[in-house]
């Protein structure tokens, strides 16, 4: 069904925008990609070309019932978090000043979220509060080109946090056009190149983690185009966990799986080989034949998949739903398989909600689809790992209290998307109102009505 809807709006578009008259009508698997957008960045050469191309932060206006999960977000635990986290005070954080107390993963993972809504929602109070930490995390970079809070694991600089702050810098970027992240971002990079491999990912989280630094490679490379990048990239992949082996994973922890797995498709992008692309299909599919296929698009792992456990009493971590929702997004953009919108949207709809209060004023560490309880009890061995796990909490699981709030943001921002020819896809179903340039550079506004 979605690949006949999305075909009708291209074809809709493509009807009042100039399109020659030969490239209209018939189905198609895929979008044709000889073709280079001409209003927006795509991959540069020697990438492969993706098959959509996100459109810049601001360029979609939620509507109707996302909104008003977006507003509810504000009103709720992601928009006030500032005001009970301990990581997020600013009185000694590290993310603010040098040598603060506080500085780990916790203020990248909430201000991903927090800076989404802010620049979806247009509000003056959260764009201000943005602001703030990016123009530390900007001043924060050292002569060398490293930044933020330095890590220190075995005697190995953690590059993990400061993989979420990328994500969060070209955000802002798109949203903002300031110049001086693209320089930021080329200083750390051309920085991480001098580290050598035996200090560089070595440490649990970092070394699952590697494909998020590598698709802010992606990213800088398509907007200038720096040689050394290349070479970037293959020093990720060759320090990343290997999430290329047809029945082995480097660990079953569910918010990597799901956040991990599309690593192998993102460095495909830089070699062509679809060897690459297929393993991550590959890990998508042996998590879920091993544990479950857990209704709502995610698969029984709890904290972490284990043999024997794989009921649909198993859950999910709520970092795993906003992660599978954005490594969902990812590998839509690089295939345009309708596979990956129809997961992300399970996800959206049937999952992660449950994970949070309807106010979005506390959430939950792990939900399972067939467990109704909601207690603050020590499930044990039957729900891993140990901890009150099921609790509806404000304080719970601190990845999960930072990290959720990037779910309905990223959702939002690849509801449309621009196509190789110039045109525009809308590939996740919601309201909303989308101004896009297509074939001639005219600019289009797209209103989606949804129930
Ligand atoms: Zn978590």
């Amino acid at each position: 069904m979605k690949k006949i809807y999305s075909l009708a709006l291209v074809l809709l578009l493509s009807s009042c925008s100039s399109v020659p008259t030969e490239q209209e009508g018939g189905m198609v698997d895929r979008m044709p990609i000889k073709t280079v957008n001409a209003n927006y960045i795509s991959n540069r050469e020697p990438l492969q070309p993706q098959q959509f191309i996100k459109l810049p932060t601001g360029s979609i206006r939620p509507e109707g019932w996302l909104r008003t999960m977006l507003e509810l977000q504000r009103d709720g635990l992601n928009g006030h978090l500032g005001e009970i986290s301990a990581w997020l005070q600013k009185d000694d954080n590290a993310w603010l000043k040098s040598g603060g107390k506080w500085g780990w993963e916790e203020v990248p993972y909430w201000l991903r979220g927090y800076a989404g809504l802010a620049y979806l929602l247009k509000d003056e109070h959260l764009l201000t509060e943005t602001q703030t930490w990016i123009e530390a995390i900007l001043a924060s970079q050292r002569e060398d080109g490293n930044f933020g809070p330095y890590t220190e694991v075995d005697g190995a600089q953690d590059f993990w946090p400061n993989m979420v702050a990328l994500w969060i810098l070209q955000s802002y970027y798109e949203y903002s056009s300031d110049e001086r992240v693209l320089g930021f971002m080329t200083r750390y990079f051309h920085y991480q190149l001098t580290v050598p491999d035996e200090k560089f990912l070595e440490s649990y989280w970092e070394n699952s983690r590697g494909g998020d630094n590598l698709w802010s490679v992606v990213w800088l490379y398509n907007r200038t185009g720096d040689q050394e990048l290349l070479k970037l990239a293959d020093k990720l992949h060759r320090n990343t966990a290997d999430w290329t082996k047809s029945t082995e994973l480097p660990n079953w922890h569910n918010v990597n799986v799901a956040q991990c797995f599309r690593e192998p498709a993102t460095y495909y992008l830089f070699n062509g080989d679809e060897k690459y692309v297929s393993a991550s299909y590959n890990v998508q599919s042996l998590i879920r034949r091993a544990f479950g296929q857990v209704p709502g698009g995610m698969f029984g792992a709890d904290e972490n998949a284990r043999m024997g456990f794989f009921d649909p009493r198993q859950g999910t971590e709520t970092c795993g739903f906003a992660e599978q929702m954005a490594s969902d997004e990812i590998m839509l953009l690089i295939t345009g398989d309708p596979y990956w919108a129809e997961n992300c949207e399970d996800v959206a709809f049937n999952s992660y909600p449950a994970a949070l209060m309807p106010d979005m004023k506390s959430l939950r560490y792990i939900t399972s689809p067939n467990m109704v309880m909601s207690d603050s009890e020590n499930h044990k061995p039957g729900i891993d790992n140990a901890g009150p796990f099921l609790a509806m909490n404000p304080f719970s699981s601190r990845c999960c209290q930072h990290n959720h709030g990037f779910a309905w943001p990223y959702y939002a921002e690849h509801l449309v998307m621009a196509t190789p020819d110039n045109g525009v896809a809308a590939v996740l179903f919601n309201s909303c109102e989308a101004t896009v340039k297509v074939a001639d550079g005219k600019e289009v506004v797209i209103r989606e009505q949804t129930d």
